[in-house]
């Protein structure tokens, strides 16, 4: 439990039901998040005994690990993407125009382009980090979910203190290497769709990102 809850995830994958670790291979685990912050909150743990307990902008300080765990990384965007389709698409107002032309009789030459789901999934770290073993998060861009309980768990996710692990390698003088926990965490929250400033009014914005997840889903 605490700050090692990880852990038996890498070293155990196979014992627990697919509810929970969605796949595993020699190299990596990937999880459910158990306190989701968005409607999709998903875990890449790399199992390297030689990275695991490495803070992840030490670890990706090695380009050829960062290279293997980027890559792995995309899989399971595309794994999360396919879910959010599988679970939205219907409700999605370019996939139903994509499909309504596919069942055209005779189909149109050129296909409308379905919505880009991978597009509605970030991937990266946290720049302090609350749990020990090396994770990567892969969570879906809503933040909607009763989980999200908190201040900070909102700017965690939506500040520079959430790191896409596409900018890794950091420059050695980029800014977020040295995250002033209070800094990033205890700013204003901006809804990560429009853009607009709640101040500090938490249920105000929950009310919102409520809203915003309802127009998301259907674009
Ligand atoms: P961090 O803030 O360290 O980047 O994120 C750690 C993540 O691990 C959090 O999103 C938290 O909800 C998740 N978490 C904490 N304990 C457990 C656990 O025991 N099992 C799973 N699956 N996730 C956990
Ligand atoms: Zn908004």
């Amino acid at each position: 439990g605490g700050r090692e809850g990880l852990g038996a995830y890498i070293t155990k994958p196979e014992s627990y039901p697919s509810s929970v670790v969605i796949y595993y291979n020699d190299d990596f685990v990937a999880i459910h998040d158990m306190f989701p912050k968005s409607s999709l909150h998903l875990l890449l743990l790399p199992r390297d005994q030689t990275k695991t307990r490495l803070h992840p902008f030490e670890a990706f300080e090695d380009a050829e690990y960062l290279a293997k765990v980027k890559l792995e990384t995309q899989k399971l965007r595309k794994l999360a993407a396919g879910e959010l389709r599988r679970i939205y698409g219907k409700h999605s107002v370019q996939e139903q125009t994509r499909q309504a032309a596919l069942s055209a009789d005779p189909p149109p030459d050129e296909l409308p382009p379905g919505r880009d789901w991978d597009k509605e999934v970030i991937c990266g770290v946290h720049a302090v980090p609350s749990m020990n073993h090396l994770h990567v998060h892969v969570i879906a861009v809503d933040r909607y979910s009763e989980r999200l309980k908190h201040r900070k768990h909102y700017n965690s996710f939506s500040t520079p203190f959430f790191v896409p692990i596409d900018d890794f390698p950091l420059a050695p003088e980029d800014e977020r290497r040295h995250p002033t926990r209070e800094g990033y965490l205890k700013r204003d929250f901006i809804c990560w769709r429009c853009g607009d400033n709640f101040g500090n009014r938490f249920v105000e914005l929950k009310k919102h990102l409520e809203e915003e997840f309802k127009e998301w889903k259907m674009v």
